[in-house]
């Protein structure tokens, strides 16, 4: 049944400060509202009180310094998905974005709620994860940074505390010459939540496996960076035994459950596919 709704209290932060003097006093932070609703609508959300982040000017936009990206927390699928040079420098993330919920959901929900909700099946992590973001965190206390990869630390567990909001993600350009590969896969094209995803990137020196980052959704609690694969193919020969073999090592790196979407064996067995996909793509681009 749906929540009672005088047990909430929802009011508008106009700037940063304010919002934080109001998380101090125990609001929890509502941007595009696409998981709180939903909760609500469940009758699974927790009564309190909610500060709406969307006037805040200082959390909104892409920026660009040097080589450096830095998207604000209200960013939204939308706005990643049509930015030119994201979608030149780091494809991976413009791709998720575009099969994220429908038009509505990527026009209302942002990288910071997608990365503070925590979901296994979340979009944006698998490719935060290869192009090894930074997630800069504020607070009154002040503002922070942490590596990416270090950011989730179980099932809907992170390091934020609870009077922290994620202000920005960063990203370095520093991926020219990588093919960069990104595999949903759900029930069907749209509004689907995965059954499995990845995300690649790698980069060829002489035909061997300079560098190579590949990470899974959908896959274990958090979404995972797959180190074992990752260390296994370094320097190797993208050969079709290696890429056999790389598929059984995968195995070491993700833990697919049954849930009511899948069964582990097929989510499995799906993953090493598309790993394969990933790995015979590599050095096919031009
Ligand atoms: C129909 C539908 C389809 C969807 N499809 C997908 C999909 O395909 N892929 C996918 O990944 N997700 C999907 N979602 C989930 C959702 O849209 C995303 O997770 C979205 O990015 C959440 O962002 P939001 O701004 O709406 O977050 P909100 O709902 O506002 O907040 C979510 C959580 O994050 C916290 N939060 C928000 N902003 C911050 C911040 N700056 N700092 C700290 N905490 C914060 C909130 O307190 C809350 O706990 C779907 C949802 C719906 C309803």
């Amino acid at each position: 049944m749906r929540g009672y709704l005088p047990d909430y209290q929802l009011t508008t932060a106009t700037n940063l400060t304010d919002a934080l003097i109001q998380m101090e006093k125990g609001a929890k932070p509502f941007a595009g509202g696409t998981d709180i609703m939903v909760l609500l609508d469940a009758g699974s959300l927790t009564p309190g009180s909610f500060v709406s982040l969307l006037d805040i000017k200082e959390l909104r936009g892409i920026k660009i310094q040097k080589n450096i990206f830095t998207l604000g927390a209200l960013t939204t699928y939308s706005e990643v998905r049509d930015h030119k040079l994201l979608q030149k420098h780091f494809p991976v993330l413009c791709q998720s974005a575009q099969e994220v919920g429908a038009i509505a959901i990527q026009n209302r929900g942002t990288i910071g709620g997608n990365i503070a909700n925590g979901s296994p099946a979340a979009d944006f992590p698998p490719g935060l994860l290869i192009y090894e973001a930074l997630i800069h965190l504020v607070s009154r206390r002040g503002l922070r940074t942490v590596d990416y990869t270090k950011f989730h630390s179980g099932y809907k567990k992170n390091l934020l505390e609870n009077d922290e909001l994620i202000h920005s993600v960063s990203l370095i350009n520093d991926f020219k010459d990588y093919h960069h590969f990104w595999r949903k896969v759900g029930s069907r094209k749209a509004q689907a939540i995965s059954k499995t995803m990845i995300a690649g990137i790698a980069k060829l020196n002489k035909k061997r496996v300079e560098d190579l980052r590949v990470a899974f959704g959908s896959v274990a609690a958090t979404a995972v960076r797959c180190y074992h694969v990752e260390n296994f193919l370094k320097g190797k020969n993208l050969s079709p035994n290696v890429i056999l073999e790389a598929k059984k090592i995968l195995g070491k790196d993700i833990q697919p459950i049954d849930d009511i979407r899948s069964t582990g064996k097929y989510r499995l067995a799906v993953s090493q596919n598309v790993l394969e996909e990933f790995l015979c793509g590599i050095g096919s681009d031009k």
